[in-house]
């Protein structure tokens, strides 16, 4: 009999390195970017979700700073307890006011945000639709809730109106989950349609606007700005740490569940209050997407020009996949053309995200775009893809590109 306990993490580790599966975090030394600092090295910066650049906004530092001047660097205790400051207060007022919906709640994650409220809002006689590209956080928070948990296929609308006829009625109460913006694709959800199915089935619509918030929308409240769906019966989900350029995550919507959730959220009511750092640099960037548009409208001039220009020269193997958004997916056909052409792009000093089974279907690199990019790094980082992708060969480096500007 095999004595050691713990002998099977070796195995599994095996396991995992064999498939070639195994990932480790890499270092970015400095402040964030669309320029950042990689083993010392300069890197052209497309793997961040600071999609407005605000992560090393000064101001967002400075209300940092001041916040920790004022409150020290911990909340010290649940916000039930002793963790509770003016500062949350302050922050979930300003969200509200953003979102338009009458309160909000801040977790110390999106993660944490989604995993407390989905499984306080449903149970083992209730019902989940979920779209099958959901983020793991809603996933998991389906699982925690032990309610029955139906996918649905990625955003089919008459898959979703399928199953609410046949198992609506089997259930007490019925939440459809979706992300606003797929994480790992970019294309967005069809939120009126599932908000008109949720009004004719007596459904509870939980949106995750993660990669929307501060990049949808006039004002950059997200998809369901964008979709003019403002003021309708949804509870509305997000993180403090993409565009906000901070760390944390909240809820918005009706006061009633805002009430509920302070009272049945373990993971709001268990947990320490968020920081006085994180909240006071959430607090400033709220203040800025909504005072700022043109970082917006910036954002978005990028967006078409990187994917106006990928369009015309990627080749047909690797195909640009539908997008809405600052996510931008190059479909990849194998995992060794998939590091290969990663290593290659890394070589030329841009930095991208590689993604692959089993996170997705499809192996792709995944370019996300910032307010921040110039003209030029753009054209630097289209022009080096359709190369790599092209040839297949770093050694054929591109000379006419350089990131002068
Ligand atoms: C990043 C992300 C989260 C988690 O947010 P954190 O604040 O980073 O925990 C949740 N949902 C989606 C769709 C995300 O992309």
């Amino acid at each position: 009999m095999e004595t050691n306990p713990y002998a099977w993490v070796e195995r599994s580790l095996e396991t995992i390195r064999r498939a070639g599966w195994y990932r480790e975090p890499e270092a970015i030394e400095g402040s964030p970017g669309a320029v950042v600092s990689k083993d010392g090295r300069e890197m052209l910066n497309f793997a961040s979700n600071d999609y407005l650049g605000l992560a090393g906004d000064p101001r967002l530092m400075a209300a940092a700073t001041h916040a920790i001047r004022t409150f020290g660097t911990g909340a010290t205790g649940s916000r039930l307890l002793s963790g509770h400051r003016i500062l949350h207060q302050e922050l979930e007022t300003a969200i509200a006011q953003l979102k338009q919906t009458e309160a909000a709640l801040v977790f110390s994650s999106g993660y944490l945000a989604n995993i407390g409220t989905i499984a306080a809002i449903v149970g083992k006689r209730d019902l989940i639709l979920a779209d099958q590209y959901n983020h793991s956080s809603l996933k998991n928070g389906a699982i925690m809730s032990s309610a029955h948990v139906s996918e649905y296929i990625h955003n089919n609308i008459t898959d979703v109106k399928q199953q609410l006829q046949e198992h609506r009625h089997h259930y007490r109460r019925c939440l459809i989950v979706t992300d606003s913006v797929f994480s790992m694709d970019g294309d967005i959800c069809q939120l009126p349609e599932l908000l008109e199915l949720a009004d004719k089935y007596n459904c509870m619509v939980l949106v995750d606007e993660a990669h929307a918030t501060g990049v949808f929308g006039a004002t950059g409240a997200g998809c369901v700005e964008h979709y003019g769906c403002t003021g309708k019966p949804l509870i509305q989900i997000g993180t403090l740490s993409k565009a906000l350029g901070s760390l944390g995550g909240y809820v918005a919507g009706s006061q009633a569940v805002i009430d509920f959730l302070r009272n049945r959220a373990p993971s709001w009511i268990y947990t320490t209050g968020l920081s006085p750092a994180d909240t006071g640099a959430a607090l400033a960037a709220v203040r800025i997407i909504q005072g700022e548009p043109e970082r917006r409208d910036r954002l978005w001039q990028n967006v078409a020009h990187i994917k106006s220009l990928l369009m015309e020269n990627l080749p047909e193997d690797f195909p640009l996949l539908p997008s809405s958004s600052p996510i931008i997916c190059v479909q990849v056909p194998s995992i060794e053309i998939l590091q290969t052409v990663k290593q290659q792009l890394l070589a030329a000093g841009i930095f991208v995200a590689a993604v692959r089974p089993p996170t997705v279907p499809t192996c792709r690199l995944r370019l996300t775009v910032m307010a921040t990019h110039t003209r030029a790094q753009c054209e630097f980082v289209t022009g080096h893809l359709s190369l790599v992708t092209c040839t297949g060969d770093s050694r054929i480096a591109p000379t006419h590109l350089s990131l002068d500007q």
